[in-house]
């Protein structure tokens, strides 16, 4: 499967749902299935790897092929033109965060209209991501794009600092020694079970 990670704003959440993809498809197929390619010119998901130790491979996109089964972009952000219409017709499915915040959302429903404009060939779906436990504006922006009839996973990821703990220890979530780590991964593993079905 290939699943592209994108968005047109950047700090919503990208490349931690990129990498907690590639481990829940690496935890479900075995090592060595699930490569994440990261073409976003910050490299953040290379460095994260190479501050530690994650259980895929994580490569620029200039790297020999190496067969995996599954593939997970994280995108360049604001892909545009005939890069967003390539992302759309070399994956299986987008995966769009957006945290719940209006200059978010605001660049969510703008990437929206760009893929509605290729006439409905594009697969995607919206996750929530960065979600405040301490209000309900994760509810409220939910409610706000199901009216707009935008797809968007079930569940959502919600904000924990256990996130940027692993990114600067260069693990996934799951490795690192906190409480709240362990929801933070059971939210990604609920989001990775539905990609695989919309394989
Ligand atoms: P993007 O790739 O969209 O720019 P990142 O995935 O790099 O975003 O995340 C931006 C910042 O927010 C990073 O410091 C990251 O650790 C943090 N972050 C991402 N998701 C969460 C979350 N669910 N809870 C708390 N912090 C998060």
């Amino acid at each position: 499967m290939i699943v592209t990670v994108t968005s047109h704003k950047g700090g919503v959440g990208k490349t931690v749902t990129a990498v907690h993809l590639a481990a829940y498809f690496t935890e479900r197929f075995g090592e060595g299935s699930t490569v994440l390619i990261d073409t976003d010119p910050n490299a953040s998901a290379i460095e994260w790897s190479e501050r530690g130790r994650l259980p895929f491979q994580v490569v620029e996109p200039s790297a020999e092929p190496g067969g995996e089964e599954h593939v997970i972009l994280d995108s360049q952000g604001r892909l545009g033109g005939e890069d967003l219409e390539a992302a759309v017709d070399d994956s299986d499915l987008l995966v769009i965060p957006t945290s719940p915040e209006a200059l978010s959302l605001n660049a969510l429903m703008l990437l929206v209209d760009d893929l509605k404009a290729l006439g409905g060939r594009a697969e995607y779906r919206v996750l929530l991501t960065m979600v405040p436990w301490w209000n309900r504006s994760g509810t409220g922006a939910r409610k706000a794009l199901e009216a707009e009839g935008i797809p968007l996973l079930d569940g959502e990821i919600r904000r924990r600092e256990a996130f940027q703990t692993a990114a600067l220890q260069g693990v996934p979530v799951y490795d690192v020694n906190d409480r709240r780590a362990k929801q933070g991964w059971e939210d990604y593993k609920k989001i990775g079970r539905q990609v695989i079905k919309l394989r």
